[in-house]
């Protein structure tokens, strides 16, 4: 393991803060996941990104990482940025707004989610240890609001149960906003229940036995506020005190705040002990957000316009994360290049293994990557880690004539150790098994859909490959596949 730390800037304190995992060289993390109403924009991907480099970085550093990051698929109001949240669910908006396009609600939820973890690989994210979903533990929100309930930090209205802000005192220590008179602020016109003590007293649990998704409880049915999924998630996966949680800036208030609130109240201990945030993807000085329209969706680059999932990947990461982030094409070319040079270099690399070399690289790409890593120790400074990463590269074609056998070995090592850190430079082997994995996972999909006599999705898949160079042949053994001869 090594000795280095890891700064990382910490919201809490407001200020650069070595990351201490409780159990040293264990990372328990949280980072909050997308809301799947909505294909994710690039920039949600902005703040995965950060989660995934902490990740990386920490890995790196020899750590054991359980990485967890959710999915919200159910209670995520369109008013979200008040204290307690009003509006439609924004998965029943969705609905109504996409017409035919769905069944039900469920289908929505699944077929978003699924995308933008079809996404998430493409930009060569880290798989999490566990991506729960809010729906599948529905019993663990209502028995954390019952114990709330019963310890008297929450009570039932007619209208739901909500939090009792007054009963705890730290509220507002994350975000700074501790003037309970000003959490009125955002309930703006919107008629509120009454019989709640304190306008700002968040809901826990909305009754609704209208709502499109909804759940028995002790308050009737209805379905959970959109803080309580986090706590309930991020305490069952890692236990009751994180080492970091993370989410984008607009997360701080009320939504980390809240998990705070209700978590400490739970079981009063610290409920993280390290929290950072990523600032926003920008475009034209404005938020990039769904709302307000003004968003590119990885497909809409990757499928539609062609570009590099990897160069969409490195464009995002250009600008550290605590700073805010301008998106432009221009950027995105420009990161093309840079990943076009890793390549490059990683076929230099491999096509002189075979002959004899004299280059003595080892030293040199040895203290750039332990450059590289410092910077993403320094606070996830990543335009330093990845001009070094880049100058590694220089390193190996200044030395190409003489690279070879073990040099050429040593080159390829540096551009693995600068992929596992950073992510923007996988190797041919990794595109090699992704091609035939979904080779694979394509023919498995054939055979069912034979079996189930679908010919026409079956013979659909065949021609799909077939335009690819791949004819799939069956034969008594079984499918098999070929490339087609030009
Ligand atoms: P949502 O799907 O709205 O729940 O958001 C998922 C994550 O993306 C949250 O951590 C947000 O804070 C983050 N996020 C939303 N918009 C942006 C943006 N323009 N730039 C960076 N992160 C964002
Ligand atoms: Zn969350």
């Amino acid at each position: 393991m090594s000795d280095r730390k890891f700064m990382l800037t910490d919201t809490m304190s407001r200020g650069l803060k070595a990351l201490e995992p409780v159990e040293p060289g264990h990372l328990k993390f949280y980072s909050c996941g997308p809301t799947v109403y909505n294909l994710a924009h690039i920039g949600n991907f902005r703040t995965f990104i950060t989660a995934d480099l902490v990740v990386r970085t920490a890995e790196a550093l020899g750590w054991k990482v359980s990485y967890v990051s959710n999915i919200t698929d159910v209670g995520h109001l369109t008013q979200d940025d008040v204290a307690d949240a009003t509006g439609e669910d924004k998965m029943a908006a969705a609905l109504r707004a996409k017409g035919q396009e769905f069944a039900n609600v469920w289908d929505l939820a699944r077929f978003y989610a699924d995308a933008f973890i079809d996404d998430w690989r493409k930009l060569n994210l880290r798989e999490p240890l566990v991506r729960p979903r809010a729906t599948e533990h529905m019993r663990e929100q209502i028995q954390a609001v019952d114990q709330l309930v019963k310890s008297g930090h929450a009570y039932a209205t007619p209208s739901g149960v909500y939090f009792r802000l007054s009963s705890f005192p730290e509220h507002g220590k994350l975000s700074g906003n501790v003037d309970k008179e000003q959490l009125q602020v955002g309930v703006r016109d919107v008629v509120v229940d009454d019989n709640k003590e304190h306008p700002g007293d968040f809901a826990l649990w909305k009754q609704d036995d209208k709502h499109l998704m909804q759940w028995f409880s002790p308050w009737g049915w209805g379905f959970p506020g959109w803080h309580i999924e986090c706590s309930a998630m991020a305490m069952k996966y890692l236990g009751e005190t994180l080492d970091l949680h993370a989410g984008g800036e607009d997360l701080v208030f009320p939504h980390h705040e809240s998990e705070i609130a209700q978590s400490e109240c739970l079981t009063g201990k610290t409920f993280s002990n390290h929290w950072i945030h990523t600032r926003f993807l920008v475009v034209d000085g404005e938020k990039m957000s769904k709302s307000k329209g003004n968003f590119y969706t990885v497909r809409d680059l990757v499928e539609d316009r062609g570009q590099d999932p990897i160069a969409l990947r490195f464009a995002l990461m250009a600008t550290p994360y605590n700073k805010p982030l301008n998106f432009t094409m221009q950027s995105l070319s420009d990161a093309g290049k840079n990943v076009e040079r890793f390549r490059e270099c990683r076929r230099v690399a491999e096509s002189t293994l075979d002959r004899p070399g004299s280059a003595d690289i080892s030293q040199e790409l040895d203290r750039i990557y332990g450059e590289a890593l410092d910077a993403m120790c320094d606070d996830l400074n990543t335009s330093v880690a990845l001009a070094r990463a880049l100058e590694g590269t220089g390193v190996i074609f200044r030395d190409q004539s003489r690279l070879g056998g073990e040099s050429s070995k040593i080159a390829l090592e540096y551009l693995d150790r600068i992929e596992e850190l950073l992510g923007i430079c996988p190797s041919s082997q990794v595109e090699e098994r992704s091609f035939e994995a979904e080779l694979e996972l394509d023919m498995i999909l054939r055979s069912e859909l034979k079996a189930a006599k679908k010919f026409d999705e079956a013979d659909a898949i065949r021609l799909k490959w077939l335009d690819q160079g791949v004819e799939l042949r069956d034969t008594p053994e079984g499918t098999i596949w070929k490339l087609v001869q030009s």
